[in-house]
């Protein structure tokens, strides 16, 4: 058995691959030249199970996703005091690009535009950190993050810092309010370089997975960064990440989310997922089309919503085999992350001729979870296997396999 999270990203995709409105990054010549079809996404559950569909393999600047990261690298690195002297944390309201300060404090508004991303980047280390070292520091987070040892490309930092007076100009104002100590020019190639780190769709939902753990990485197990760094840097995502957008997408969306011209995008869920999402072509603010699409149908389909109510933490599910029946067990309250391994486990484990659910320590099944362990048990089914369900309390009445029929009920 396939198990369906693939079938559905395979469709949302689909779905969406004709919309080509918007246009890749005009602003930086190598963006500019990206092939603007391509299209990828993944999700990685808490527990680090990913599922990826479309270009998942194809590589493209991190550009302003490396923002949140970076925010947590400098909380880590100069704690919340120093880091919040410096950037606040409200909304803009502004373009990402804008040169502007909060009136009283001198403070850029937050580290998700790019003067709050170039003064974040300038505490990186230490006071007297050498330029590379903070370039060595996020590079080296960045990894730890995804899992695998991440690159900058060369020719995509080369091609922006030709370009970068923008962001030169902001550095400069920084510099004459004393947000920033350092050399204005050092700061802005090592946040140049820091936005031309290479990752993948994969890494992107890894990256992000690692925050809605509370900064447990949840393939290697390390604990990437404490609870507290990843839920400040998950709130100031959800207040600020969408810039001018940013009110509009948490409540239409309600996925705590970051993009990069490159046309990647973030977003997470606490306790429940990372994602990624690649699509160069973007729209008038600078987020990507189709990867703000992508975020919508997970929102609308998957139940995502940060304020969609109701839905407990995931809960533990297990498998055994008796004889020739395989015995999948759940508890607590199923939604994505549960439901998602209870449908790797059926994929996953030895093809015996009955497959037992037994729910009789589940609370409730969420929507999503309702319709992902039914989708599991109809595909068992096509498998000519039977399937039975214990249930003793009713928590998922009306188990209809779509077929009209029921799973026996025991
Ligand atoms: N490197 C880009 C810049 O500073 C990042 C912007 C973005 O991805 N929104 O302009």
């Amino acid at each position: 058995m396939r198990t369906p999270i693939l079938d559905y990203l395979d469709e949302v995709l689909e779905d969406l691959r004709g919309d080509t409105a918007g246009s890749t990054a005009q602003y930086i010549p190598e963006l500019a030249a990206a092939d603007p079809d391509l299209f990828g996404a993944a999700v990685t559950s808490t527990t680090g199970a990913t599922y990826a569909a479309g270009d998942a393999a194809v590589e493209f600047s991190i550009q302003s996703i490396s923002k949140p990261f970076a925010y947590a690298a400098a909380l880590l690195d100069r704690g919340p005091e120093t880091v919040l002297g410096s950037v606040g944390v409200e909304p803009s309201g502004e373009a990402f690009d804008e040169l502007s300060l909060e009136g009283d404090t001198h403070r850029p508004r937050n580290p998700m535009i790019n003067a709050g991303a170039i003064a974040t980047h300038g505490l990186l280390v230490g006071p007297d950190a050498a330029p590379e070292a903070r370039v060595e520091r996020v590079l080296d987070l960045f990894s730890r993050l995804a899992g695998r040892p991440l690159q900058v490309d060369e020719t995509v930092c080369a091609s922006e810092l030709e370009e970068a007076d923008r962001n030169l100009a902001i550095a400069h104002m920084l510099r004459t309010y004393g947000v920033l100590d350092g050399d204005p020019h050092a700061v802005v190639e090592g946040y140049t370089r820091q936005c031309s780190i290479l990752v993948d769709v994969r890494d992107l939902s890894m990256m992000s997975a690692t925050l809605a753990t509370g900064g447990r990485q949840p393939l290697t197990g390390e604990q990437v960064m404490t609870p507290d760094v990843a839920r400040q840097v998950m709130a100031v995502m959800a207040a600020a990440g969408m810039y001018d957008a940013a009110g509009d997408w948490l409540s239409r969306i309600g996925i705590p989310a970051k993009s990069g011209v490159a046309g990647g995008m973030v977003g997470v869920l606490p306790d429940q997922v990372g994602i990624g999402v690649f699509s160069p072509r973007l729209d008038a603010v600078g987020n990507s089309h189709r990867g703000g699409a992508v975020f919508a149908r997970l929102s609308r389909d998957m139940g995502m919503h940060l304020f969609a109510a109701g839905q407990g933490p995931p809960d533990s599910v297990s498998a055994r085999t008796e004889g020739d029946r395989l015995v999948l067990s759940a508890q607590g309250i199923v939604q994505f992350t549960a439901a998602a391994e209870l449908l790797d486990l059926m994929a996953g484990s030895a093809r015996t001729s009955t497959v037992e659910l037994d729910v009789s320590a589940v609370h409730s099944f969420t929507d999503v979870g309702r319709r992902m362990t039914l989708e599991g048990l109809r595909r068992l089914r096509l498998e000519e296997r039977s399937v039975a369900l214990r249930d003793p309390r009713a928590v998922l009445p009306d188990p209809d396999l779509g077929d009209g029929s029921s799973p026996e009920l025991l």
